[in-house]
């Protein structure tokens, strides 16, 4: 069976200044860079707003710390004001993009067939899409949750997904930057059902008001091959101490 080497990537969203960013970044570089034998047993990757990609990739060059886009448009090139394409974030220096966030899918009516085609764009830049999926509260409620999450699944990967181009995020929408966390038992089951819909050996994280107090318990479940932190990736002690939660790879 191949192992799962964890993933604890850090979405800053729309925050952070050159002068900030620049200390959270250099702070994360630092941590990462003298660690030595005390290094998290996980890859850490940091997703900076656009305009600070150049920057902080320059700030964790050499520290082991990977880059990511929070979002992409499809096309490599053309006229889409205000968007950014595959290509340019690789050119940035990014290895990774967010996709699907249930902040694009919510709050700019992204459709699981718009995050489909985004995460073929970035498979044709070479990036590892980084596929977000999660039912809102009321779907839960309404015992739809493992539906949506299927539905989603289903609709945004495209032909030719692999362990190596594709890494799925389950973030229950309403666990999002509220303080809640999904129950261990709740975040256990569903990242086996996610498991037996994607290719074998697929990372699988978990993303919700992930933070320092409560990482160690998501974090060590078997089924959960890292996360995807928000609001406690905005600082660099929270961060770090979350990724050092993380276990061993599965194997
Ligand atoms: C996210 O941005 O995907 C996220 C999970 O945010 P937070 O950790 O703040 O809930």
């Amino acid at each position: 069976m191949a192992v799962r080497t964890k993933l604890l990537a850090g979405n800053w969203k729309m925050n952070g200044l050159r002068e900030d960013a620049e200390v959270l970044a250099r702070g994360l570089a630092q941590r990462a860079t003298v660690a030595g034998g005390g290094r998290p047993a996980c890859e850490l990757l940091i997703c900076p707003p656009a305009s600070l990609l150049m920057m902080v990739g320059g700030v964790l060059s050499g520290s082991g710390v990977a880059l990511g886009g929070q979002d992409c448009h499809a096309a490599p090139k053309g006229a889409h004001t205000g968007d950014i394409s595959p290509e340019m974030l690789a050119d940035a220096g990014c290895s990774y993009v967010i996709l699907g966030h249930s902040e694009r899918r919510h709050g700019h009516g992204e459709t699981d067939a718009m995050v489909r085609d985004k995460v073929a764009g970035a498979w044709r830049a070479g990036l590892i899409a980084i596929l977000c999926v999660g039912e809102t509260q009321a779907q839960r409620q309404a015992g739809r949750a493992t539906d949506i999450v299927l539905t989603q699944l289903a609709g945004s990967i495209p032909d030719g997904a692999t362990s190596g181009n594709l890494v799925v995020a389950y973030e229950p929408v309403w666990a999002i930057g509220t303080g809640l966390t999904a129950s261990l038992e709740d975040i256990a089951k569903m990242h086996a059902i996610v498991r037996a819909s994607i290719p074998a050996g697929t990372r699988i994280l978990y993303g919700g008001s992930v933070n320092p107090q409560n990482a160690a318990g998501i974090l060590t479940l078997a089924e959960v091959d890292g996360a995807l932190v928000g609001g406690a990736s905005l600082d660099a002690d929270s961060f770090w101490t979350i990724a050092c939660c993380c276990a061993e790879p599965a194997a």
